[in-house]
């Protein structure tokens, strides 16, 4: 049996393991533990993230590149591609997109998607605005 990972002590962070009061740690390839946490490694993992995707958002801000995709957190619905510029999901956004060209009899829905629409492109454009404003100084 190959396993990469296996029961150790405990971590600083206390992620127990199932109730076992041990945490899930790496194992070296050579077989000794490298003592890692897989827990804690999945924390630092997702601040690494968070970070790249901070300056991704402001690079594409800067450049206008307001369609920039990433991977994320899944949203409601289980879609994982979102925008870069202000981290919403892409399908809900397109499906949003698809109910402003729907039939007149759905106008009332139509209302409120615009809304949504208009209260987004204003964000944008005072993120933008303020990044200009930081610039300038
Ligand atoms: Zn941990
Ligand atoms: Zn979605």
């Amino acid at each position: 049996m190959s396993s990469t990972t296996d029961l150790g002590k405990l971590c600083k962070r206390e992620h127990d393991h199932a109730g076992t009061g041990m945490s899930m740690r790496y194992i070296h390839k050579s077989g000794k533990p490298i003592g890692n946490c897989i827990e804690c490694g999945r924390e630092n993992g997702n601040k690494d993230r968070d970070r790249q995707i901070k300056v991704r958002r402001m690079k594409a801000l800067d450049q206008g590149r307001f369609d920039e995709k990433y991977r994320g957190n899944p949203c409601q619905d289980g879609h994982v591609l979102r925008y870069v510029v202000d981290g919403s999901c892409v399908s809900c956004d397109t499906e949003r997109r698809r109910a402003l060209a729907a039939p007149p009899e759905k106008r009332e829905k139509r209302a409120l998607t615009r809304t949504d629409n208009t209260a987004r492109s204003r964000e944008r454009a005072k993120a933008r605005s303020k990044r200009e404003a930081m610039r300038d100084v």
